[in-house]
């Protein structure tokens, strides 16, 4: 009994070191295209993207702490979600064009999604020598085509079902032609909570695989018959 309970306990936490992981890698990947986000932006509309960092107590138990960003707001999530701009105004719109941008900008090969945190005006709340207005992001999500950032990825099934629900805005395409899927469809019931798929259920997203997703990710239509999970 004493083995397997420690087999159990080394297991869970190498299980935990990947969710961290992955956290980390969808961070500093969606941190990469923010950078790049701010150099063309409006001005007031930069994204800082916050990472957290791992601590372990003397117990060994890890946390994953991450800054504390007040009066917070969920502006969209990974499933295809897209807050109301009756209810948070204008900022879910520069959101929705910072990930249209990052589908560009990754040749389509992902999109950073999930976005929540608050746009911070300092014109109006100004404090000590910092004027910066500007969004605090934190927690976001990718969906790619490889479906490489965790089980918050839901593939191009993701992909496709943002852009099912985006309609270009004055933020898009900065007087160019940003690149959109060909297929845009809602593969998923639109939630503001974020979707995590199992990963035994992973090559559901493989949008040959024509089955589309109730809130919590059962699946509820099987188009083509297949049927096969
Ligand atoms: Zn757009």
């Amino acid at each position: 009994m004493q083995v397997l309970s420690v087999e159990i306990q080394s297991k869970f936490s190498s299980l935990e070191k990947d969710f961290f992981a992955s956290d980390f890698q969808i961070a500093d990947k969606a941190i990469e295209y923010a950078a790049q986000w701010n150099v063309f932006c409006q001005a007031g509309k930069e994204i800082l993207m916050t990472r957290g960092y791992v601590t372990t107590t003397r117990d060994g138990t890890s946390y994953l702490v991450e800054p504390m960003i007040r009066y917070f707001e969920k502006f969209t999530s990974n499933n295809g979600w897209i807050a109301d701009e009756k209810d948070v105004g204008w900022a879910v719109l520069a959101l929705e064009a910072f990930s249209h941008y990052t589908y560009h900008r990754s040749g389509g090969s992902l999109i950073v999604c999930d976005l929540q945190g608050r746009h911070l005006d300092n014109t109006r709340y100004r404090r000590g020598g910092n004027s910066k207005t500007r969004f605090e992001l934190t927690d976001p999500a990718i969906c790619s085509r490889h479906r490489g950032y965790g089980p918050t990825d839901l593939g191009e099934k993701g992909i496709e079902s943002f852009f099912a629900n985006h309609v270009c805005n004055r933020f898009c395409h900065n007087g160019g032609t940003w690149a959109s899927p060909r297929t845009q469809r809602r593969w998923f019931e639109a939630s503001q909570g974020t979707s995590m798929l199992r990963s035994t259920m992973t090559h559901l997203l493989d949008v040959n695989n024509r089955v589309t997703f109730t809130i919590d990710l059962d699946t509820i239509d099987d188009s083509d018959g297949s049927g096969d999970y």
